[in-house]
């Protein structure tokens, strides 16, 4: 199973995507995450992305890409993946693309997670993560609506593209998520199929 999850910051794609993923028993991959942990190591790459996650930006196309396929090498991405705030950018996307095929490979899904403005603000002033500041909160909205939108129409395109409502309570959600995966295309060669059809 391979699937991206979209949404705007706050949208709880996090909590949602790391309980899909271990439940589905796949890796749950958040460029978020790993972006994070480099600016907490202090690391080269760390130093040279905080600037960019500090003001609400986006990290550039290529240090992302380079991360992500780094990652996909490993041996645990062989069973599937999940990819959490991966693409961002229809750059990206479509260089994710020319990823799959090259190694002759399937997405198997995109999700959207659907949440109104009010409610991801309000989620995310309550979280009060460092980038969290009023100010970087509508920064990130906005370079979702500007730059990730459009990604949504790349996979609705595609005929990839299926949408949640993020509303509910978490396990509301988390079973919303589940019944979307279940229908999937290829969810029946999947090796869990049976939590779609016990
Ligand atoms: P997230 O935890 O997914 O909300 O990501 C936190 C921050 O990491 C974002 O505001 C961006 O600065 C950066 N980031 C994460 N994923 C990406 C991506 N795919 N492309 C560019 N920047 C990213």
């Amino acid at each position: 199973m391979r699937i991206i999850i979209i949404g705007p910051p706050g949208a709880g794609k996090g909590t949602q995507s790391q309980r899909l993923a271990s439940y589905w028993g796949i890796p749950h991959i958040s460029t978020g995450e790993v972006l994070r942990q480099q600016v907490a190591a202090n690391s080269a790459l760390g130093q040279s992305v905080e600037q960019f996650m500090s003001r609400g930006q986006l990290v550039p196309d290529e240090t992302v890409l380079e991360i992500v396929e780094r990652r996909l090498s490993q041996s645990d991405c062989s069973i599937g993946f999940l990819l959490d705030g991966f693409p961002r950018t229809v750059s990206q996307a479509r260089h994710f693309q020319a990823y799959l095929e090259e190694h002759n490979l399937r997405l198997d899904g995109a999700i959207e997670f659907r949440v109104e403005f009010e409610e991801l603000f309000r989620r995310m002033v309550t979280r009060g993560r460092c980038d969290d500041q009023q100010d970087i909160i509508r920064e990130r909205i906005a370079t979702y609506e500007r730059v990730t939108e459009p990604l949504l129409n790349y996979y609705r395109r595609r005929k990839q593209l299926s949408v949640i409502e993020g509303q509910g309570t978490v396990e509301e959600v988390f079973q919303s998520l589940l019944a979307i995966v279940c229908r999937l295309p290829n969810q029946h060669k999947s090796r869990i199929a049976s939590s779609c059809f016990p």
